[in-house]
């Protein structure tokens, strides 16, 4: 006789392990199915390693060739993510009938998001940079962070977190696992399993069934449209965002710190009236090898031997929702010519700051993405319940989000997840409590 859970997740990133910490918390029974294995701790922090955390070891392109960052391992891409938080662009959650803020609010607390990040951490690179940025007129500041500076040790946290200090995934699959759910890895998930119109499990690709009251998908931005389009949802993944970004390079001496953390600050002065978000990062040889020369074209190689004083200013755009997923998990999203206008008006600001900064040899590498999202879609394939037409089969991680972003997910990935498991404890009967704060770990 097969186990009948009361919820299944898709997908262990930082919506999904939410969505099952919070319901195996309430003594649901839990099962979370996960594609990526559990990649074992001592992987994380150190430049090679961290690429196996990468879909295709970091070459996972559109069909188009623009490179698109994401990771297939327990606890999803915030393993390698750089631990920046910021709230959901303005009005996102509004203009589809919905409030996030009470959960926002929480899911501050749960992930112990730090506010004034030490400036030790930020780096004295990061903080001149900040200091010519503001006197041009260009308001820089801290970026809050889901990372405990007391254990902190500093440097590049795409490479993962070695020391335990920032929040991802991991942190409430281990809640989760530690109140009584079970975690498969290495299993893909291909379908929900329907019967008369409702959710009944979810069957994976090595033909593995799993059954449940409710199923989740929570597989990220490219994974979940595809399940839900195999289940009987043709629309899903018919268009999508994925937040392009450049680096705008310069060079520099003195100004990387070699422990600077990814990422220190943030300008989003741009955000409302021009779709996009300034912020530095200082990089370690395999980014700048894989943005400047695999991103940009071999004819920045030269360049790479000078990589230590390379100083970047990031560009991250909202942008417009097209191209299309396809069945066999490829995908087409050329930009549109409004993409390549907030790129460029970015990029601009970028090399004034940095050329004020003292920077030479300024160059901006080729777009690529890291946020794949909007594919589902709160108001088009699912409803503000984040229910699909299909009974008990919800969506929850940044496919469900309704526009492109153009910022950091992590922290609205994590208010969804604590609201989809508000919404589930009132179907299935469970008393709703406010989600108690975690210590972060890796
Ligand atoms: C290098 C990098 C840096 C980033 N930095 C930041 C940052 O500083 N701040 C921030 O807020 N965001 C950052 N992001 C983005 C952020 O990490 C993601 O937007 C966020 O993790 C998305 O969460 P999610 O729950 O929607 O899905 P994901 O984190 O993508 O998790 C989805 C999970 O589902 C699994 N999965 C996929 N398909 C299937 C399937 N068919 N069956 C079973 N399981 C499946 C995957 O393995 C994965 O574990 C970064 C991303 C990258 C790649």
């Amino acid at each position: 006789m097969e186990k009948q859970y009361d919820v299944i997740v898709v997908g262990t990133g930082p919506a999904g392990a939410t969505v099952a910490a919070q319901m195996a918390k309430a003594g649901q029974k839990v099962l979370m199915v996960e594609k990526g294995a559990y990649h074992p701790s001592w992987l994380l922090g150190k430049q090679i390693p961290a690429l196996l955390h990468f879909d295709k070891l970091g070459l996972l392109s559109t069909r188009e060739g623009m490179m698109v960052a994401r990771c297939i391992t327990v606890g999803g891409s915030a393993v390698m993510s750089c631990g920046s938080a910021m709230p959901p662009y303005p009005g996102m959650y509004e203009r589809v009938g919905m409030d996030l803020s009470e959960e926002l609010k929480e899911a501050h607390a749960y992930m112990r998001i730090e506010d004034d990040f030490p400036e030790r951490l930020i780096g004295k690179g990061q903080m001149r940079l900040m200091e010519v940025a503001n006197s041009l007129g260009y308001e820089f500041k801290k970026m809050p962070k889901f990372i405990d500076p007391t254990k902190c040790v500093g440097g590049s946290c795409m490479k993962g977190c070695s020391s335990g200090a920032k929040w991802s995934g991991r942190v409430p699959v281990e809640e989760a696992r530690r109140y009584g759910a079970d975690l498969v890895t290495r299993s893909h998930v291909v379908r929900a399993i329907v019967e008369q119109g409702e959710a009944v499990g979810v069957e994976t690709r090595q033909g593995k069934k799993y059954f449940g009251k409710t199923v989740v998908l929570a597989a990220g931005g490219l994974g979940s449209p595809l399940i839900l389009r195999a289940s009987g949802v043709p629309g899903a993944g018919d268009k999508f965002g994925f937040d392009a970004l450049w680096f705008t390079y310069g060079f520099h001496k003195d100004l990387p710190t070699v422990n600077d953390i990814d990422m220190g600050l943030g300008c989003s002065s741009f955000v409302e009236s021009d779709g996009f978000v300034l912020s530095p990062v200082m990089h370690t040889w395999g980014m700048y090898l894989a943005s400047a020369t695999v991103g940009g074209g071999w004819s920045y190689l030269p360049k790479f031997a000078k990589f230590r004083h390379a100083v970047s200013i990031m560009t991250k755009i909202k942008d417009d929702l097209g191209g299309k997923i396809f069945d066999d998990g490829s995908f087409s999203k050329p930009l549109t010519d409004n993409d390549w206008k907030k790129l460029r008006k970015g990029e601009e600001i970028a090399t004034r700051i940095l050329k004020a900064a003292g920077c030479t040899d300024l160059f901006s590498c080729k777009p690529f993405a890291a946020h794949p999202c909007a594919s589902v879609r709160i108001g088009d394939h699912v409803d503000t319940n984040f229910e699909s037409k299909i009974k008990n089969l919800f969506v929850c991680d940044t496919s469900a989000f309704p526009e492109s972003m153009g910022l950091p997910c992590v922290w609205t990935c994590t208010a969804q997840g604590l609201k989809m498991a508000k919404i589930l404890k009132e179907r299935l009967g469970v008393p709703v409590a406010k989600a108690a704060p975690l210590p972060r770990s890796g």
